[in-house]
């Protein structure tokens, strides 16, 4: 090993954690089973929401709805009242494609698939890389119906560029692509006797028969199936100060929450982390953070201690929600994107984002109560403001504070080229963003 070889350091050692977990990860579905099998193995129990619940004092619980939204919460040894709620938000989903439910295109000797734009993806990052399909299916089995987690882990499908012959302003004019007409995946070539439909329909059942006994094509009833790039993430740069993977936003910040609610033991004030599905479309869904998902484990937990309703209003009164989505890290070839004063770095710490028109929560009094948490953890914090003449994204934020009526913050770790099929983040950002949000479940 050379001298400058990098040393092993803690930073490093949960950067490499965050790659397994999104490599484990491929779709919303995958990240929920992937949390769960992460809690499981920190003592948490799987509680339904067709079961009454039972909670132990100071037990540790999850619970899942609609397959990719997570509520998990250790319990706070503090009368709920008193102590109120501690809980960080993040998203499951990512912005990419979808395979149309009869998605099978048959033509010039070719199987292709039809898919829908799934969030606002970059389209042209998708375009010739290893692309694979992840998700679940629905089964028919002399149980009955069961869903199931499907993944293939080999390239599958691909989205070749046109050739810069055909395309010889494509540099000067960017690589533009018609979501009808320009994005169907080649799956395959097609002998002349070969049905495409059918063809995928093998592909799924022997995908799914990997793990199950009984699953021929016509035991399959239907299927959400999301694209995905099978390169695994990879530490990069000169000192491997860097991260680079697809779906960093948000199973960043969704692993970030995760792991400070696992290492949080015996906190004052119960603390939960809210993983939702459907971000990237606006969180309106039976699961999304826009459903009653939160204010109902937020009610069955109040139920179960009691709480009257004035002491429910107290708890809300006293709870805290930081929203954790990943920001816009600044980069140097694009000066004109940024605004002024408000260059987030890579590895600089975490982002407190700030929008006066409510794009984000936050405000004065939640800013410095991150921050203090970033001073307790012992970590850098930056400030975010998107330039007034683009417009500002959004995230959960806003959508669970104006439900739950409580303090709020915006914050995340910095990312280069949000939506892209690969994005780069920081190895120390992830660090930083474990220890503020410790801080703020008060471990
Ligand atoms: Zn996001």
């Amino acid at each position: 090993m050379s001298q400058s070889a990098p040393k092993i350091t803690k930073d490093r050692t949960a950067a490499l954690e965050l790659i397994d977990f999104i490599d484990a990860s491929p779709s919303p579905w995958h990240a929920v089973a992937s949390a769960e099998a992460r809690l499981l193995a920190h003592g948490f129990t799987r509680l339904e929401e067709e079961s009454r619940w039972q909670l132990a004092a100071g037990g540790r619980y999850y619970v899942v709805r609609g397959g990719a939204s997570m509520i998990a919460f250790v319990q706070g040894s503090k009368p709920i009242a008193e102590a109120g709620f501690r809980i960080v938000g993040a998203h499951t989903d990512s912005p990419g494609f979808r395979i149309k439910p009869k998605a099978a295109l048959a033509g010039d000797g070719l199987a292709r698939l039809a898919v829908e734009v799934y969030g606002g993806p970059i389209l042209a990052t998708f375009t010739d890389r290893d692309l694979s399909l992840a998700g679940r299916v629905v089964l028919r089995t002399a149980a009955g119906q069961q869903t199931r987690l499907l993944r293939f882990e080999r390239p599958l499908l691909r989205l070749p560029n046109l050739a810069i012959h055909m395309n010889r302003d494509v540099n000067e004019q960017g690589l533009k692509l018609n979501k009808q007409t320009e994005l169907p995946l080649i799956l395959g070539q097609l002998g002349e006797n070969d049905d495409a439909e059918a063809l995928l329909r093998k592909l799924l059942a022997d995908a799914v028969q990997a793990d199950s006994n009984h699953a021929g094509s016509a035991d399959l009833l239907s299927w959400e199936l999301a694209v995905y790039d099978v390169q695994k993430g990879c530490l990069w740069g000169a000192n491997e100060e860097f991260i680079a993977s697809r779906q960093l936003d948000n199973l960043a910040s969704c692993y970030a929450a995760l792991t400070a609610l696992v290492e949080t033991k015996q906190p004052d004030a119960t603390c939960l982390t809210a993983l939702f599905d459907h971000e990237e479309v606006g969180s309106e869904s039976a699961a999304g953070a826009g459903s009653s998902f939160i204010t109902d484990v937020l009610a069955r937990i109040s139920a179960h201690a009691k709480l009257d309703e004035q002491d429910r209003q107290r708890a809300m009164a006293r709870s805290f929600f930081i929203s954790a989505d990943m920001a816009h890290a600044y980069n140097p070839n694009f000066p004109n994107a940024y605004e002024p004063g408000h260059k987030v770095s890579v590895n600089g710490g975490p982002v407190i984002k700030t929008n006066s028109n409510q794009r984000y929560t936050t405000n004065a009094e939640t800013s410095a109560r991150f921050i203090g948490f970033c001073e307790r953890a012992g970590v850098p914090y930056q400030q975010y403001a998107h330039r007034s003449d683009l417009g500002c994204g959004s995230t959960i934020g806003p959508i669970v504070a104006s439900q739950l009526g409580v303090a709020s913050v915006d914050v995340g770790s910095p990312v280069w080229a949000m939506h892209s099929a690969r994005e780069s983040a920081g190895v120390h950002d992830h660090a930083y963003m474990i220890a503020a949000l410790e801080a703020a479940f008060g471990s």
